[in-house]
């Protein structure tokens, strides 16, 4: 069976994110089974999924729960949509909890497939508002350098990845970005001194990160500047965990100007880093929020875009039709087990484990990593975290990019039974909010067998 489905994914499947050549002459690994933290494949292998695997199944694998709820919804009301003045008990109820758990100036949310469809419904909206508020020149969007908002043209557009922008333009128009508040990379293993981002120096870094876009907004004039959109910790980008004066000036610059906050939450939202979502953790107060990923825990595709009130009313009230909407906004099957998911992650206090035992048990767990030779930073914030790999931490180098450290790192944590990711030579992980504090210490464990073993293997092809 194993070789069949080999043949058949070699010969017909185009894979997202894969050289369709490389992947062709490999082959890849087949995921038969899940449950808990665990993924299971097709040779009988099991392996710790540190990633929820992409960053979603926060609830885990195998929840009898949502998949009754699933069931259920199937049998009830498969499909129908939200057009034409109709509407369906689950896309409302979800509705309703969303607003219920938002921050309190959020109660409207319109459905979508994706994340991606998040972010082309959220940069929609935030230019009719500016226009329904007679001012249709506000139009530019700011968002930043290595950032991730999706795969479709505008997502791809709004994010930040210089190899999506190379391939597929041109780029939607009237967007900009600006450079990221990546600590390590671009202060500390730059010019910076070798300090923790609690030092003054990664202070002020992060405020001269916000200035950056002050400084483009006065550029662009400030009656052309409709929002600017980040994530409230970068995920695709390598689990940047901007310094503590970051946010804070940030929230001051678009204030001064008028500018929409979007806080893209696809990754941070529904408990990541201990809070529902990642604004309330900053304390953002965003105009608008794109979700999607564990709004569901991943179980079945569903996004969608929570709406702040001045935005809400403006469209509601002066807004007439809005011309915009996806067969599958709000699908009643997706929403069903959306609903599910935020009544267990309520209901088991999930969000507050991560906030109160799980994230501080493995930041000190995770802590102990940066001792090893080839880690120059280990950070985390709730359940997210990441290593830095560098070749000599004294001497603040990284490794050689053709040595391609950081794949090497991925492919042992595989063959050791761990699924982290890496992003360059960054290594990170997003496990399922459900992790215990027995799993987190096997992953930690895992992880630092890996890393001796990419360190012996990189220290072999260093001395040839
Ligand atoms: N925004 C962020 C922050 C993301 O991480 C992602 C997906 N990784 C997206 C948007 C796009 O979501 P989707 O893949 O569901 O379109």
């Amino acid at each position: 069976m194993t070789d069949e489905l080999t043949r058949l994914d070699r010969a017909h499947h185009l894979h997202p994110f894969t050289d369709f050549k490389a992947l062709g002459e490999e082959g890849s690994r087949i995921i038969v089974h899940a449950e808990g933290v665990y993924i299971h494949d097709s040779e009988g292998r099991r392996l710790l999924d540190a990633m929820a695997g992409l960053w979603c199944v926060n609830l885990g694998y195998g929840r009898e729960e949502l998949i009754t709820a699933a069931t259920e919804q199937l049998r009830e009301l498969p499909y129908y949509n939200n057009f034409f003045k109709s509407t369906h008990a689950p896309a409302v109820k979800l509705a309703a909890k969303l607003s219920e758990i938002a921050p309190a100036h959020m109660n409207h949310v319109f459905f979508t497939g994706s994340g991606s469809e998040a972010n082309d419904t959220m940069l929609r909206m935030a230019r009719r508002y500016w226009a329904l508020k007679g001012k249709p020149e506000k139009q530019w969007i700011i968002a930043r350098e290595n950032a991730y908002h999706g795969s479709t043209v505008a997502g791809m557009s709004l994010g930040g990845m210089a190899p999506m922008h190379e391939q597929g333009g041109p780029l939607v128009p009237g967007i900009t970005h600006v450079r990221q508040p990546y600590w390590f990379g671009e202060g500390r293993f730059g010019e910076g001194p070798l300090n923790d981002a609690a030092d003054p120096s990664a202070q002020a870094f992060g405020r001269d990160c916000a200035a950056a876009i002050e400084a483009r907004i006065l550029e662009l004039g400030e009656d052309k500047v409709a929002a600017f959109i980040a994530e409230p910790v970068q995920g695709a980008g390598g689990a940047i965990i901007p310094p503590e004066s970051y946010w804070p000036a940030v929230k001051a610059v678009l204030a001064k100007y008028d500018i929409l906050l979007v806080v893209d939450e696809v990754i941070c939202g529904f408990g990541r880093l201990g809070a529902w979502f990642g604004s309330m953790h900053y304390d953002l107060a965003p105009d608008l929020m794109p979700i999607a990923k564990g709004l569901s825990s991943g179980y079945l595709p569903i996004g969608g875009v929570l709406v702040g009130d001045r935005v809400a009313d403006t469209l509601i009230e002066e807004g007439g039709e809005f011309f915009h909407g996806f067969t599958y906004s709000g699908h009643p099957v997706c929403a069903a087990v959306a609903l599910k998911n935020l009544e267990i992650l309520q209901d088991e206090r999930v969000i507050e484990r991560v906030r109160e035992d799980l994230g501080p048990y493995l930041a000190s767990r995770w802590a102990t990593l940066a001792e090893h030779p080839i880690v120059g930073e280990a950070r985390s914030l709730g359940l997210i975290g990441a290593l830095e790999l560098v070749a000599d931490k004294a001497g603040r180098a990284r490794f050689d990019k053709s040595l391609a450290a950081g794949n090497l790192c991925r492919d042992i944590c595989i063959e050791r039974g761990l699924v982290m990711r890496s992003v360059g030579d960054t290594m990170i992980i997003s496990p399922p909010l459900v992790i215990t504090h027995a799993q987190i210490d096997a992953m930690v464990d895992l992880a630092r067998d890996a890393l001796d073993e990419t360190a012996r293997r990189l220290s072999l092809q260093i001395a040839h």
